[in-house]
């Protein structure tokens, strides 16, 4: 703590690394989600990929502050997802962003809101501290990383 200067980071204290196999049929950020529920992981940063049998991708309009969700049915391959496990809420939130591809390489991407795993590999970075989103009232509208659970400055 003492080497801290900057409010814009904090150092966090690494725990277990994991690999998580996805189940079929049952949602993709739900199971991640479980998982750091059952370990009691308060944050993490984990990437994945795997196959997926439909998505819900949620887009932010900046300009509305809103999401704007996407619904597909239709299967794909997980080429990358990529997020965190932090609080939001009372609960643990699996903000989880992937890029999807389908058989002719076409590519839908974005935030992730739901999706029903085919197959997924996940690894997951876990570390021992609890990390917590807070509101931001003042540009994004969007939760994110609390400024109160970062240190002060000093
Ligand atoms: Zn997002």
């Amino acid at each position: 703590m003492a080497e801290q200067t900057d409010a814009r980071y904090r150092k966090l204290e690494p725990g277990g690394e994991y690999l998580l196999r996805l189940e079929n049929g049952r949602d993709w950020r739900l199971q991640i989600e479980e998982f750091a529920d059952e370990l009691e992981i308060d944050a993490a940063w984990f990437n994945g990929m795997g196959a997926s049998k439909d998505a819900v991708i949620w887009f932010y309009d900046q300009e509305s502050k809103e999401y704007l969700p996407k619904e597909f049915h239709e299967p794909f391959e997980v080429a990358m997802a990529v997020g965190n496990v932090t609080w939001l809420d009372g609960e643990r939130f699996a903000h989880t962003h992937v890029l999807l591809t389908r058989e002719d390489g076409s590519t839908v991407g974005g935030h992730l809101d739901s999706a029903t795993a085919f197959a997924g590999e996940v690894y997951v970075r876990a570390f021992e501290d609890r990390v917590e989103r807070a509101h931001d009232p003042t540009v994004t509208d969007l939760d994110l990383w609390s400024d109160s659970d970062l240190p002060e400055t000093l």
